[in-house]
């Protein structure tokens, strides 16, 4: 069928009521820049779960963040969108502003440069990321091991996927079908999702980020859906194997062992986070025990954002006191948070 007659198919569709959510932050960010929502029927809803890596972060991890980098001889490095995000009483920027050491860089490999030019100081990398990012910080530490690097540290708030996902299935929104996570799926293989798909009979359809890739896999969801299927399908096939990634896998377990760690409102969930194991335990700047999330704005309802429960529209601060320029929530900070792409779209 042509691209066009899927996009007939889809706005005119008229059946039972779907709702389709997306777990990866690019797609959220992705679906609102090609408008794609206002072209489906008003029976189609597309929700945003929890795939934006920074969103998912307790505060008490941003607040350990902000701890350490007050430390005489430490300097936390970190990607960019994390900087803004609120802890429990201030951002990364705001301890910036009163004395803070705080780096910000492209690429965790960047940190080696950082620790052997300064060998008197450590650096801590704000390890913050899904299957997508944990095999370079995997890279890292064989690095920073091959380098003798002693001064380098990781605070983790590495998390895979699966596990929320079957939580959200167990006690999310009424979800009838995943747009699965691209660049986890470039990652693992589209068959990592295949055992969610029979335990909870839903369809997984595994996408990329074009306009004409996501009708496609928004499509062939409907269709599986119609039909009871539930298979996970793969239509990304440029970037994504069916099959599972077992070097991928082996990555995770050379450092990490898997723990039970916080989503923001979603609670603890097993075995979702990714901690480096007792050997490396030197490699950790403390990062277990991060799980509690003290909004900084008791109003904010980024949790219920996350699990499809509510909409951006649905928060009383959305667009008000909260906005890009003052975010309330980390679903505000993130090019790939909800809030942000609801306010920018
Ligand atoms: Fe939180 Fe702001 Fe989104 Fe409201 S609009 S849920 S305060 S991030």
């Amino acid at each position: 069928m042509e691209i066009s007659q899927l996009v007939d198919y889809l706005r005119n569709y008229d059946g039972k009521p779907v709702r389709l959510m997306e777990v990866c932050g690019s797609h959220t960010h992705a679906i609102s820049e090609h408008g794609i929502r206002e072209l489906l029927s008003p029976k189609i809803e597309l929700l945003s779960g929890p795939g934006c890596p920074v969103c998912v972060t307790p505060t008490a991890y941003i607040d350990r963040l902000i701890e350490l980098s007050l430390e005489v001889d430490t300097t936390v490095v970190t990607f960019g969108d994390l900087l803004r995000v609120p802890g429990s009483k201030e951002s990364l920027n705001e301890a910036k502003g009163r004395g803070a050491s705080v780096i910000m860089v492209y690429s965790p490999m960047d940190v080696l440069k950082l620790a052997r030019d300064n060998p008197l100081r450590k650096y801590v990398f704000a390890a913050v990321g899904f299957e997508t990012t944990a095999p370079v910080y995997t890279l890292l530490l064989d690095r920073a091991i091959e380098e003798k690097l002693d001064n380098i540290r990781l605070l983790t708030a590495l998390k895979t996927m699966p596990g929320a996902i079957s939580y959200l299935c167990e006690k999310g929104a009424n979800i009838d079908g995943f747009i699965a996570p691209g660049h986890v799926s470039a990652v693992t293989g589209a068959a990592y999702f295949v055992d969610l798909a029979e335990k909870y009979h839903i369809p997984f359809a595994v996408s990329g980020f074009s306009a004409k890739e996501l009708v496609v896999a928004i499509f062939g969801l409907v269709k599986m859906i119609e039909k009871g299927e539930d298979k996970v399908a793969n239509y990304y096939t440029s970037v994504v194997d069916l099959e599972k990634n077992e070097i991928v896998e082996a990555q995770f377990q050379k450092y990490y062992k898997k723990a039970d760690v916080a989503w923001r409102g979603m609670g603890i969930l097993p075995g979702t986070g990714l901690m480096l194991k007792e050997d490396y335990a030197h490699f950790d700047a403390g990062s277990a025990g991060l799980d509690v999330d003290n909004k900084k704005n008791i109003a904010c309802r980024c949790g219920d954002i996350l699990m499809g429960k509510a909409k951006p529209s649905d928060c009383p601060l959305f667009g008000k006191v909260c906005t890009p320029s003052s975010p309330q929530g980390a679903c505000m900070v993130s090019q790939e948070g909800s809030c942000n792409n609801a306010f920018l779209s």
